[in-house]
């Protein structure tokens, strides 16, 4: 569609001066860790209003992953790795679920009802798929074909609520895998092994693929070493913390790197 003023193209969906549906950050990194945040923003476009929620509902975690994308961008910094981050909330369309689960593009989440995602038409959800999710899923798709010859992990950064349905989350950190587990089985034994941590393996939340979409589609279904970290959002709630965990983080993944290469199963890559 071409915008008849300005005669670039335009999106139904976002306005010409909102931000891109997708950022990558330092796509030339040289680290053998590519970061991906799927749940990096609370932003609505402003076409979609607030979807009927309020202000503070939208800064929960039903909208996104509150500090993920903050450690992600120290994570990615520290570890010479190039980041992709979504640039719109999971509340529009959840680039990490696949199109077909119910999920996609909630109706109710937590317990939420979302007035703007009801009753949609096959055109207004095409649209969500098209502007927001697409988008991103080619970013990683193309980064990753660039990379195509070189050890490569995949890493995706989430964040977990302390409590959910009353019930307490011990753990600080958790480490999820799918039908994969060699990555995780390291970092997992990494994280641990500094003893000050409670830390849970495929906790709070396994990979499944009916569920899952960033690490089944981009990591398994290329064969690449994946896992998805996922940080406890009590520990990162200021940038100091969100630097102290990335630079844990950090250290953990270079006591294994050199272990992880070896996952890739390419010769020469020591
Ligand atoms: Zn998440």
């Amino acid at each position: 569609m071409i915008d008849p003023v300005t005669r670039k193209p335009s999106s139904a969906l976002l306005e010409p001066d909102e931000p891109a549906p997708v950022e990558v950050v330092n796509i030339d990194g040289e680290g053998t860790a590519v970061l991906v945040c799927d749940h990096a923003s609370n932003r609505i476009p402003q076409r979609l209003g607030s979807l009927g929620l309020d202000a503070p509902q939208l800064a929960e975690h039903i909208a996104w992953d509150p500090g993920a994308a903050e450690v992600a961008r120290r994570l990615a910094a520290e570890l010479d790795a190039p980041l992709v981050l979504s640039g719109y909330s999971r509340l529009v369309i959840d680039c990490n679920r696949p199109l077909s689960h119910p999920g996609s593009i909630a109706e109710e989440s937590a317990g939420v009802a979302i007035p703007g995602n009801r009753g949609l038409s096959p055109e207004e959800r095409g649209l969500r798929v098209e502007t927001l999710f697409r988008p991103y899923h080619n970013a990683i798709a193309r980064l990753l074909d660039r990379r195509v010859g070189r050890p490569t992990l995949l890493l995706s950064v989430h964040s977990f609520t302390p409590v959910l349905n009353g019930r307490a989350r011990p753990w600080h950190v958790g480490v999820s895998h799918g039908r994969d587990p060699r990555l995780a089985a390291l970092l997992l034994e990494a994280l641990g092994s500094t003893g000050d941590l409670r830390v849970g393996e495929n906790q709070p939340y396994p990979i499944e693929e009916a569920i899952d979409y960033t690490i089944p589609h981009h990591g398994e279904g290329r064969g690449l070493p994946s896992a998805m970290i996922e940080i406890r959002q009590d520990g990162i709630r200021s940038a100091a913390d969100a630097a102290d965990w990335a630079a844990r983080l950090a250290a953990a993944y270079r006591r294994i790197e050199g272990a992880a290469r070896r996952l890739c199963g390419l010769s020469g890559g020591e």
